[in-house]
Protein backbone atom coordinates (compact mmCIF):
# COMPACT_ATOMS: atom_id res chain seq x y z
CA UNK A 1 0.00 0.00 0.00
CA UNK A 2 0.95 3.66 -0.48
CA UNK A 3 1.97 5.98 1.83
CA UNK A 4 -0.51 9.12 2.40
CA UNK A 5 0.88 12.26 1.38
CA UNK A 6 3.90 14.38 2.79
CA UNK A 7 6.79 12.63 3.48
CA UNK A 8 8.55 14.56 6.13
CA UNK A 9 12.13 15.25 4.65
CA UNK A 10 12.68 18.52 3.06
CA UNK A 11 14.50 17.96 -0.59
CA UNK A 12 16.57 19.71 -2.93
CA UNK A 13 17.89 19.66 -6.81
CA UNK A 14 18.70 21.64 -9.99
CA UNK A 15 15.55 21.86 -11.94
CA UNK A 16 17.38 23.41 -15.31
CA UNK A 17 19.17 20.93 -17.40
CA UNK A 18 22.93 20.25 -17.20
CA UNK A 19 24.83 23.02 -19.42
CA UNK A 20 25.24 27.02 -19.31
CA UNK A 21 22.17 29.28 -19.21
CA UNK A 22 21.06 32.29 -18.20
CA UNK A 23 19.12 31.37 -15.46
CA UNK A 24 19.43 27.94 -13.18
CA UNK A 25 16.58 26.95 -10.91
CA UNK A 26 16.94 25.31 -7.62
CA UNK A 27 13.83 23.56 -5.77
CA UNK A 28 13.06 22.81 -2.57
CA UNK A 29 9.96 21.18 -0.95
CA UNK A 30 9.24 20.13 2.43
CA UNK A 31 7.99 20.94 5.39
CA UNK A 32 11.46 22.70 6.69
CA UNK A 33 11.74 24.92 3.37
CA UNK A 34 11.53 28.10 4.91
CA UNK A 35 13.87 27.32 7.95
CA UNK A 36 16.50 25.75 5.92
CA UNK A 37 16.58 28.37 3.42
CA UNK A 38 16.97 30.80 5.89
CA UNK A 39 20.52 29.33 6.84
CA UNK A 40 21.79 30.38 3.62
CA UNK A 41 19.54 33.16 2.05
CA UNK A 42 18.91 36.71 2.62
CA UNK A 43 16.42 38.62 1.47
CA UNK A 44 18.01 42.53 0.18
CA UNK A 45 15.07 44.13 1.37
CA UNK A 46 16.23 43.18 5.20
CA UNK A 47 13.30 40.95 5.87
CA UNK A 48 14.05 37.80 7.64
CA UNK A 49 13.40 35.21 4.67
CA UNK A 50 10.23 32.88 6.87
CA UNK A 51 8.02 36.19 6.46
CA UNK A 52 8.52 36.77 3.32
CA UNK A 53 5.20 36.83 1.26
CA UNK A 54 4.45 33.41 -0.77
CA UNK A 55 4.17 33.69 -4.80
CA UNK A 56 6.10 36.81 -5.11
CA UNK A 57 9.70 37.24 -6.17
CA UNK A 58 12.17 38.39 -3.85
CA UNK A 59 15.91 39.97 -5.00
CA UNK A 60 18.64 37.91 -2.43
CA UNK A 61 21.56 37.07 -1.65
CA UNK A 62 22.52 33.27 -1.60
CA UNK A 63 25.19 32.18 0.57
CA UNK A 64 27.19 29.18 1.39
CA UNK A 65 25.62 27.46 4.77
CA UNK A 66 28.63 26.25 6.32
CA UNK A 67 27.71 24.94 9.73
CA UNK A 68 30.91 26.07 11.52
CA UNK A 69 29.95 29.98 10.49
CA UNK A 70 27.99 31.95 12.95
CA UNK A 71 24.96 34.20 12.23
CA UNK A 72 27.40 37.30 12.34
CA UNK A 73 29.98 35.49 10.02
CA UNK A 74 27.41 34.62 7.48
CA UNK A 75 26.24 38.91 6.96
CA UNK A 76 29.96 39.37 6.07
CA UNK A 77 30.38 36.24 3.48
CA UNK A 78 30.28 36.93 -0.06
CA UNK A 79 27.42 35.60 -1.42
CA UNK A 80 28.10 32.88 -3.77
CA UNK A 81 25.22 34.40 -6.12
CA UNK A 82 22.70 36.96 -6.32
CA UNK A 83 19.45 35.46 -7.24
CA UNK A 84 15.96 35.94 -7.23
CA UNK A 85 14.13 33.69 -5.13
CA UNK A 86 10.13 32.85 -4.75
CA UNK A 87 8.32 31.17 -1.97
CA UNK A 88 4.91 28.85 -2.72
CA UNK A 89 3.31 28.09 0.59
CA UNK A 90 1.35 24.61 0.95
CA UNK A 91 -0.43 23.58 -0.54
CA UNK A 92 -0.29 26.12 -3.20
CA UNK A 93 2.74 25.07 -5.20
CA UNK A 94 3.95 21.64 -7.41
CA UNK A 95 3.97 19.59 -4.25
CA UNK A 96 1.52 20.81 -2.45
CA UNK A 97 4.37 21.90 0.07
CA UNK A 98 6.15 23.78 0.82
CA UNK A 99 8.24 25.23 -1.81
CA UNK A 100 11.23 27.95 -2.75
CA UNK A 101 12.63 27.89 -6.01
CA UNK A 102 15.85 30.01 -6.13
CA UNK A 103 16.33 31.67 -9.82
CA UNK A 104 20.32 32.09 -10.13
CA UNK A 105 22.50 32.47 -12.78
CA UNK A 106 22.68 29.00 -14.83
CA UNK A 107 26.35 28.64 -14.30
CA UNK A 108 26.94 24.40 -13.38
CA UNK A 109 29.72 25.80 -10.44
CA UNK A 110 27.29 28.56 -9.06
CA UNK A 111 24.01 25.66 -8.98
CA UNK A 112 26.65 23.30 -7.36
CA UNK A 113 27.87 25.51 -4.63
CA UNK A 114 24.29 26.53 -4.01
CA UNK A 115 23.50 22.83 -4.13
CA UNK A 116 26.04 22.38 -1.62
CA UNK A 117 24.31 25.46 0.70
CA UNK A 118 20.72 23.46 0.30
CA UNK A 119 22.57 20.12 1.73
CA UNK A 120 24.64 21.66 4.51
CA UNK A 121 21.46 23.88 5.42
CA UNK A 122 19.74 20.16 6.28
CA UNK A 123 17.72 19.25 2.48
CA UNK A 124 18.15 16.09 0.86
CA UNK A 125 19.22 15.65 -2.67
CA UNK A 126 15.80 14.67 -4.06
CA UNK A 127 15.70 11.53 -6.77
CA UNK A 128 14.07 11.16 -9.59
CA UNK A 129 10.63 12.60 -10.33
CA UNK A 130 10.20 12.97 -6.86
CA UNK A 131 8.97 16.20 -6.71
CA UNK A 132 6.07 15.34 -8.88
CA UNK A 133 6.17 12.01 -6.67
CA UNK A 134 5.00 14.58 -3.74
CA UNK A 135 2.52 16.00 -5.97
CA UNK A 136 1.01 12.78 -6.94
CA UNK A 137 1.18 11.43 -2.92
CA UNK A 138 -0.54 14.70 -2.06
CA UNK A 139 -3.17 14.25 -4.02
CA UNK A 140 -2.23 17.28 -6.42
CA UNK A 141 -2.09 15.51 -9.58
CA UNK A 142 -3.63 11.69 -10.70
CA UNK A 143 -1.04 9.68 -12.16
CA UNK A 144 -2.14 10.24 -15.56
CA UNK A 145 -1.65 13.63 -14.82
CA UNK A 146 1.65 13.29 -13.46
CA UNK A 147 2.80 10.83 -16.65
CA UNK A 148 1.47 14.13 -18.35
CA UNK A 149 4.06 16.50 -16.90
CA UNK A 150 6.69 13.10 -18.19
CA UNK A 151 5.02 13.52 -21.43
CA UNK A 152 4.99 17.01 -21.94
CA UNK A 153 8.59 17.29 -21.13
CA UNK A 154 9.41 14.28 -23.00
CA UNK A 155 7.24 15.37 -26.47
CA UNK A 156 9.15 15.82 -29.55
CA UNK A 157 6.41 17.59 -31.34
CA UNK A 158 3.86 19.75 -31.43
CA UNK A 159 0.97 17.25 -31.27
CA UNK A 160 2.64 15.54 -28.62
CA UNK A 161 2.97 18.45 -26.48
CA UNK A 162 -1.11 19.11 -27.30
CA UNK A 163 -1.91 15.61 -26.46
CA UNK A 164 0.52 15.20 -23.23
CA UNK A 165 -1.18 18.79 -22.03
CA UNK A 166 -3.97 17.60 -22.11
CA UNK A 167 -3.89 14.24 -19.73
CA UNK A 168 -1.82 17.07 -17.85
CA UNK A 169 -4.90 19.22 -17.51
CA UNK A 170 -6.53 15.88 -16.26
CA UNK A 171 -9.00 14.74 -19.46
CA UNK A 172 -8.10 11.01 -19.14
CA UNK A 173 -8.35 11.13 -15.39
CA UNK A 174 -11.92 12.54 -16.08
CA UNK A 175 -12.41 9.85 -18.75
CA UNK A 176 -11.38 7.03 -16.75
CA UNK A 177 -13.20 8.29 -13.49
CA UNK A 178 -16.42 8.87 -15.33
CA UNK A 179 -16.00 4.99 -16.46
CA UNK A 180 -14.82 3.83 -13.13
CA UNK A 181 -17.54 5.57 -11.49
CA UNK A 182 -20.17 3.76 -13.63
CA UNK A 183 -18.99 0.29 -13.35
CA UNK A 184 -18.32 0.85 -9.55
CA UNK A 185 -22.45 1.60 -9.20
CA UNK A 186 -23.37 -1.35 -11.48
CA UNK A 187 -21.25 -3.46 -9.31
CA UNK A 188 -22.78 -1.74 -6.13
CA UNK A 189 -26.52 -3.04 -7.51
CA UNK A 190 -25.05 -6.46 -8.89
CA UNK A 191 -23.59 -7.32 -5.07
CA UNK A 192 -26.74 -6.23 -3.26
CA UNK A 193 -28.70 -8.39 -5.48
CA UNK A 194 -26.61 -11.19 -4.80
CA UNK A 195 -27.24 -10.94 -1.07
CA UNK A 196 -30.50 -10.93 -1.63
CA UNK A 197 -30.69 -13.66 -4.20
CA UNK A 198 -32.87 -16.19 -2.13
CA UNK A 199 -35.78 -13.85 -1.94
CA UNK A 200 -35.36 -13.19 -6.14
CA UNK A 201 -35.11 -9.42 -5.85
CA UNK A 202 -33.00 -8.30 -8.81
CA UNK A 203 -31.40 -5.31 -7.91
CA UNK A 204 -30.13 -4.48 -11.79
CA UNK A 205 -32.00 -5.45 -14.69
CA UNK A 206 -29.82 -7.61 -17.29
CA UNK A 207 -30.20 -5.64 -20.06
CA UNK A 208 -29.27 -2.30 -18.03
CA UNK A 209 -26.26 -4.06 -17.03
CA UNK A 210 -24.89 -5.26 -20.38
CA UNK A 211 -25.57 -1.79 -21.72
CA UNK A 212 -23.32 -0.51 -19.18
CA UNK A 213 -20.74 -2.94 -19.92
CA UNK A 214 -20.97 -2.33 -23.79
CA UNK A 215 -21.12 1.44 -23.50
CA UNK A 216 -17.92 1.12 -21.68
CA UNK A 217 -16.35 -1.31 -24.31
CA UNK A 218 -17.16 0.93 -26.55
CA UNK A 219 -15.17 3.70 -24.90
CA UNK A 220 -12.25 1.80 -24.15
CA UNK A 221 -11.82 0.43 -27.87
CA UNK A 222 -11.97 3.97 -29.07
CA UNK A 223 -9.25 4.83 -26.64
CA UNK A 224 -7.21 1.59 -28.10
CA UNK A 225 -7.41 2.66 -31.45
CA UNK A 226 -6.10 6.01 -30.58
CA UNK A 227 -3.37 4.66 -29.55
CA UNK A 228 -2.07 3.97 -33.32
CA UNK A 229 -1.83 7.56 -33.33
CA UNK A 230 -0.17 7.90 -30.02
CA UNK A 231 2.15 5.21 -31.03
CA UNK A 232 3.10 7.38 -34.39
CA UNK A 233 3.61 10.50 -31.98
CA UNK A 234 5.90 8.26 -29.41
CA UNK A 235 8.18 6.60 -32.13
CA UNK A 236 7.19 8.27 -35.48
CA UNK A 237 5.15 6.66 -38.00
CA UNK A 238 7.48 3.87 -40.84
CA UNK A 239 6.80 4.64 -43.77
CA UNK A 240 8.31 2.06 -46.02
CA UNK A 241 9.46 2.97 -49.80
CA UNK A 242 9.64 -0.40 -51.91
CA UNK A 243 9.41 -1.38 -55.55
CA UNK A 244 11.60 -2.93 -58.47
CA UNK A 245 15.46 -2.31 -58.81
CA UNK A 246 16.25 1.15 -59.85
CA UNK A 247 13.24 2.34 -60.20
CA UNK A 248 14.58 5.76 -57.87
CA UNK A 249 14.31 4.19 -54.34
CA UNK A 250 16.81 5.98 -52.98
CA UNK A 251 16.81 8.59 -55.08
CA UNK A 252 13.25 9.37 -53.21
CA UNK A 253 14.39 8.66 -49.94
CA UNK A 254 17.27 11.44 -50.40
CA UNK A 255 15.06 13.61 -51.72
CA UNK A 256 12.49 13.50 -48.65
CA UNK A 257 15.73 13.60 -46.46
CA UNK A 258 17.36 16.12 -48.28
CA UNK A 259 20.83 14.48 -48.18
CA UNK A 260 22.28 12.01 -49.67
CA UNK A 261 22.21 8.84 -47.24
CA UNK A 262 21.52 5.99 -49.46
CA UNK A 263 24.06 5.37 -52.42
CA UNK A 264 22.48 5.44 -55.93
CA UNK A 265 23.69 4.00 -58.48
CA UNK A 266 22.72 2.38 -62.32
CA UNK A 267 23.13 -1.17 -61.81
CA UNK A 268 20.35 -3.03 -60.47
CA UNK A 269 20.00 -4.56 -57.12
CA UNK A 270 22.41 -2.00 -54.93
CA UNK A 271 20.53 -1.30 -52.14
CA UNK A 272 20.61 -4.89 -50.09
CA UNK A 273 20.22 -3.22 -47.11
CA UNK A 274 17.62 -1.42 -45.48
CA UNK A 275 18.45 2.35 -44.73
CA UNK A 276 16.65 4.29 -42.13
CA UNK A 277 16.31 7.83 -41.13
CA UNK A 278 13.91 9.65 -39.80
CA UNK A 279 12.61 13.50 -40.55
CA UNK A 280 10.33 16.25 -38.89
CA UNK A 281 7.27 16.64 -40.78
CA UNK A 282 5.17 19.13 -39.56
CA UNK A 283 6.10 18.04 -36.30
CA UNK A 284 5.91 14.68 -36.38
CA UNK A 285 8.49 12.04 -37.62
CA UNK A 286 8.54 10.00 -39.95
CA UNK A 287 10.78 6.82 -40.54
CA UNK A 288 11.37 5.74 -43.45
CA UNK A 289 13.41 3.07 -45.32
CA UNK A 290 14.77 2.02 -48.12
CA UNK A 291 14.35 -1.61 -49.03
CA UNK A 292 16.24 -3.99 -51.39
CA UNK A 293 14.53 -4.07 -55.05
CA UNK A 294 11.97 -6.99 -54.84
CA UNK A 295 12.91 -9.54 -57.76
CA UNK A 296 13.96 -12.91 -57.68
CA UNK A 297 17.79 -13.60 -56.57
CA UNK A 298 19.68 -16.78 -56.24
CA UNK A 299 22.18 -14.59 -54.80
CA UNK A 300 22.05 -14.84 -50.50
CA UNK A 301 23.03 -11.60 -49.27
CA UNK A 302 20.38 -10.09 -51.98
CA UNK A 303 17.86 -12.50 -50.54
CA UNK A 304 18.42 -11.42 -47.16
CA UNK A 305 17.70 -7.86 -48.38
CA UNK A 306 14.64 -9.23 -49.76
CA UNK A 307 13.55 -10.76 -46.36
CA UNK A 308 13.99 -7.83 -44.52
CA UNK A 309 11.82 -5.73 -46.81
CA UNK A 310 9.41 -8.03 -46.33
CA UNK A 311 9.16 -7.71 -42.96
CA UNK A 312 9.18 -3.78 -43.14
CA UNK A 313 6.69 -4.10 -45.65
CA UNK A 314 4.63 -5.86 -42.92
CA UNK A 315 5.17 -3.07 -40.23
CA UNK A 316 5.30 -0.30 -42.00
CA UNK A 317 2.42 2.13 -41.35
CA UNK A 318 1.98 3.52 -44.93
CA UNK A 319 4.13 2.11 -47.98
CA UNK A 320 5.24 3.71 -50.97
CA UNK A 321 5.77 2.34 -54.43
CA UNK A 322 7.71 3.63 -56.47
CA UNK A 323 7.33 2.61 -60.44
CA UNK A 324 9.40 3.72 -63.25
CA UNK A 325 6.95 5.62 -65.43
CA UNK A 326 9.11 5.10 -68.50
CA UNK A 327 8.84 1.39 -68.03
CA UNK A 328 5.16 0.26 -66.48
CA UNK A 329 5.40 -3.11 -67.84
CA UNK A 330 8.25 -3.81 -65.12
CA UNK A 331 5.25 -2.73 -62.41
CA UNK A 332 2.90 -5.67 -62.51
CA UNK A 333 4.51 -8.11 -59.66
CA UNK A 334 5.12 -5.18 -57.47
CA UNK A 335 1.16 -5.43 -56.95
CA UNK A 336 1.64 -8.74 -55.35
CA UNK A 337 2.47 -7.23 -52.27
CA UNK A 338 0.00 -7.86 -49.54
CA UNK A 339 0.05 -4.45 -47.76
CA UNK A 340 -2.12 -3.58 -50.57
CA UNK A 341 -5.31 -4.77 -48.91
CA UNK A 342 -4.91 -2.86 -46.05
CA UNK A 343 -5.47 -0.07 -48.15
CA UNK A 344 -1.92 2.03 -46.77
CA UNK A 345 -0.33 2.26 -50.37
CA UNK A 346 0.66 5.16 -52.09
CA UNK A 347 1.99 4.64 -55.49
CA UNK A 348 4.56 7.09 -57.27
CA UNK A 349 5.79 7.00 -61.07
CA UNK A 350 8.51 8.61 -61.27
CA UNK A 351 11.03 9.48 -63.84
CA UNK A 352 8.18 11.71 -65.03
CA UNK A 353 10.90 14.46 -66.37
CA UNK A 354 11.88 11.46 -69.19
CA UNK A 355 8.40 11.49 -70.48
CA UNK A 356 6.24 14.14 -73.12
CA UNK A 357 3.40 16.01 -71.17
CA UNK A 358 1.25 13.93 -73.46
CA UNK A 359 2.58 10.60 -72.10
CA UNK A 360 2.63 11.88 -68.61
CA UNK A 361 -1.59 12.97 -69.02
CA UNK A 362 -1.84 9.33 -70.52
CA UNK A 363 -0.50 7.27 -67.26
CA UNK A 364 -3.29 7.92 -65.38
CA UNK A 365 -5.73 6.58 -68.25
CA UNK A 366 -3.09 3.45 -68.55
CA UNK A 367 -3.40 3.06 -64.34
CA UNK A 368 -5.58 1.89 -62.27
CA UNK A 369 -5.39 0.87 -58.73
CA UNK A 370 -6.16 -1.83 -56.79
CA UNK A 371 -7.67 0.93 -54.39
CA UNK A 372 -9.09 2.89 -56.79
CA UNK A 373 -6.74 5.60 -55.82
CA UNK A 374 -4.93 7.51 -58.67
CA UNK A 375 -1.06 7.56 -58.62
CA UNK A 376 1.11 10.05 -58.20
CA UNK A 377 3.46 11.53 -60.65
CA UNK A 378 7.02 12.68 -59.57
CA UNK A 379 10.52 13.30 -60.52
CA UNK A 380 13.48 13.19 -57.73
CA UNK A 381 15.70 14.63 -60.64
CA UNK A 382 13.34 17.68 -60.92
CA UNK A 383 11.33 17.83 -57.87
CA UNK A 384 8.18 17.54 -59.50
CA UNK A 385 5.18 15.99 -57.60
CA UNK A 386 7.08 15.92 -54.30
CA UNK A 387 5.69 18.50 -52.41
CA UNK A 388 1.83 16.37 -53.46
CA UNK A 389 3.46 13.58 -52.41
CA UNK A 390 4.39 15.23 -48.94
CA UNK A 391 0.82 15.91 -48.52
CA UNK A 392 -0.18 12.99 -49.30
CA UNK A 393 2.38 11.18 -46.65
CA UNK A 394 0.61 13.64 -43.75
CA UNK A 395 -2.62 12.42 -44.77
CA UNK A 396 -2.13 8.58 -44.57
CA UNK A 397 0.06 8.16 -41.71
CA UNK A 398 -2.89 10.61 -39.83
CA UNK A 399 -0.99 13.04 -38.78
CA UNK A 400 -3.59 15.78 -39.50
CA UNK A 401 -6.44 14.01 -37.52
CA UNK A 402 -3.91 15.01 -34.90
CA UNK A 403 -5.89 17.75 -33.75
CA UNK A 404 -5.47 19.38 -30.38
CA UNK A 405 -9.56 19.19 -30.03
CA UNK A 406 -9.53 15.56 -30.31
CA UNK A 407 -10.47 13.58 -27.57
CA UNK A 408 -8.20 11.38 -25.29
CA UNK A 409 -5.50 9.93 -27.36
CA UNK A 410 -3.56 6.92 -25.51
CA UNK A 411 0.20 7.96 -26.05
CA UNK A 412 1.25 5.63 -23.24
CA UNK A 413 2.33 1.94 -23.31
CA UNK A 414 1.36 1.61 -19.82
CA UNK A 415 -2.13 2.86 -20.23
CA UNK A 416 -2.46 0.37 -23.36
CA UNK A 417 -1.77 -2.34 -21.53
CA UNK A 418 -4.12 -1.82 -18.43
CA UNK A 419 -6.82 -0.89 -20.98
CA UNK A 420 -6.63 -4.03 -22.70
CA UNK A 421 -6.79 -5.86 -19.50
CA UNK A 422 -9.86 -3.70 -18.76
CA UNK A 423 -11.42 -4.74 -22.20
CA UNK A 424 -11.07 -8.31 -21.20
CA UNK A 425 -12.38 -8.10 -17.94
CA UNK A 426 -15.52 -6.73 -19.54
CA UNK A 427 -16.19 -9.14 -22.34
CA UNK A 428 -15.85 -11.88 -19.53
CA UNK A 429 -18.60 -10.16 -17.51
CA UNK A 430 -20.40 -9.86 -20.81
CA UNK A 431 -20.00 -13.50 -21.65
CA UNK A 432 -21.57 -14.18 -18.22
CA UNK A 433 -24.64 -12.55 -18.37
CA UNK A 434 -25.07 -13.93 -21.74
CA UNK A 435 -25.14 -17.27 -20.72
CA UNK A 436 -26.66 -16.87 -17.83
CA UNK A 437 -23.52 -17.56 -15.28
CA UNK A 438 -24.27 -16.59 -10.99
CA UNK A 439 -24.16 -13.06 -11.02
CA UNK A 440 -21.09 -13.15 -8.20
CA UNK A 441 -19.04 -14.20 -11.56
CA UNK A 442 -20.18 -11.06 -13.04
CA UNK A 443 -19.28 -8.97 -9.99
CA UNK A 444 -16.01 -10.58 -9.92
CA UNK A 445 -15.02 -9.33 -13.49
CA UNK A 446 -17.03 -6.05 -12.93
CA UNK A 447 -14.61 -5.87 -10.31
CA UNK A 448 -11.38 -6.23 -11.91
CA UNK A 449 -12.42 -3.85 -14.95
CA UNK A 450 -12.96 -0.75 -12.50
CA UNK A 451 -10.05 -1.79 -10.54
CA UNK A 452 -7.73 -1.85 -13.89
CA UNK A 453 -9.05 1.35 -14.82
CA UNK A 454 -7.77 2.23 -11.22
CA UNK A 455 -4.46 1.90 -12.06
CA UNK A 456 -4.42 4.57 -14.99
CA UNK A 457 -4.88 7.47 -12.27
CA UNK A 458 -3.58 5.68 -9.22
CA UNK A 459 -6.62 4.89 -6.94
CA UNK A 460 -5.17 1.38 -7.72
CA UNK A 461 -1.59 1.12 -7.60
CA UNK A 462 1.63 -0.23 -6.26
CA UNK A 463 4.86 1.30 -4.78
CA UNK A 464 6.51 -0.72 -7.31
CA UNK A 465 4.16 1.09 -10.41
CA UNK A 466 5.17 4.38 -9.21
CA UNK A 467 8.33 3.59 -8.70
CA UNK A 468 8.86 2.77 -12.19
CA UNK A 469 6.79 5.49 -13.46
CA UNK A 470 8.81 8.58 -11.59
CA UNK A 471 11.89 6.94 -12.41
CA UNK A 472 11.39 7.76 -15.53
CA UNK A 473 11.90 11.63 -14.71
CA UNK A 474 14.85 13.46 -14.15
CA UNK A 475 16.00 14.77 -10.83
CA UNK A 476 14.61 17.85 -10.07
CA UNK A 477 10.62 17.44 -11.66
P1 LIG B 1 16.66 2.31 -56.60
O1 LIG B 1 17.44 1.13 -57.06
O2 LIG B 1 15.20 2.10 -56.78
O3 LIG B 1 17.00 2.79 -55.23
O4 LIG B 1 17.00 3.48 -57.66
P2 LIG B 1 18.04 4.70 -57.52
O5 LIG B 1 17.48 5.77 -56.66
O6 LIG B 1 19.37 4.15 -57.20
O7 LIG B 1 18.00 5.25 -59.00
C1 LIG B 1 18.34 4.46 -60.11
C2 LIG B 1 18.70 5.34 -61.28
O8 LIG B 1 17.57 6.08 -61.71
C3 LIG B 1 19.80 6.35 -60.97
O9 LIG B 1 20.63 6.47 -62.10
C4 LIG B 1 19.03 7.64 -60.74
O10 LIG B 1 19.80 8.78 -61.08
C5 LIG B 1 17.88 7.47 -61.73
N1 LIG B 1 16.69 8.23 -61.32
C6 LIG B 1 16.07 8.19 -60.12
N2 LIG B 1 15.01 9.03 -60.11
C7 LIG B 1 14.95 9.60 -61.33
C8 LIG B 1 14.06 10.56 -61.97
O11 LIG B 1 13.09 11.06 -61.38
N3 LIG B 1 14.35 10.91 -63.24
C9 LIG B 1 15.41 10.38 -63.94
N4 LIG B 1 15.61 10.80 -65.17
N5 LIG B 1 16.25 9.50 -63.38
C10 LIG B 1 16.02 9.10 -62.09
Amino acid sequence: MLNAGGSGDTICAVATPVGEGGIGIIRISGPETLSIASRFIRIRSGIPLCTIESHRLHLADILRADVSLTEASLRFQTPIDEALVVYMKAPRSYTAEDVLEIHAHGSQTVLAMISESCLQAGCRLATPGEFTKRAFLNGRLDLSQAEGVLATIKATSEQSVAIAQRHLRGDLKQAVDQLRSRLLAMLAHLEAGIDFVEEDIEFVGRDELKKVLRETADVVDAALNSSRTGRVLREGARVVIVGRPNVGKSSLLNRLLGDSRAIVTDTPGTTRDLIEETVHFDGATLSLVDTAGLRETTDAIEREGIRRTEEAVRDADLLIIVIDATDLAQAAPTFDIPMFDRGNVVVALNKIDLLTPSQIADLSDHFSLPDGGAPLPISTVTGEGLKALREVIKDRVGLRSLEPSQSVTITNIRHQEILLRCREYLAKALDSIESGTHPECVAVDLRGAADTLGEITGVITSDEVLHRIFSQFCIGK
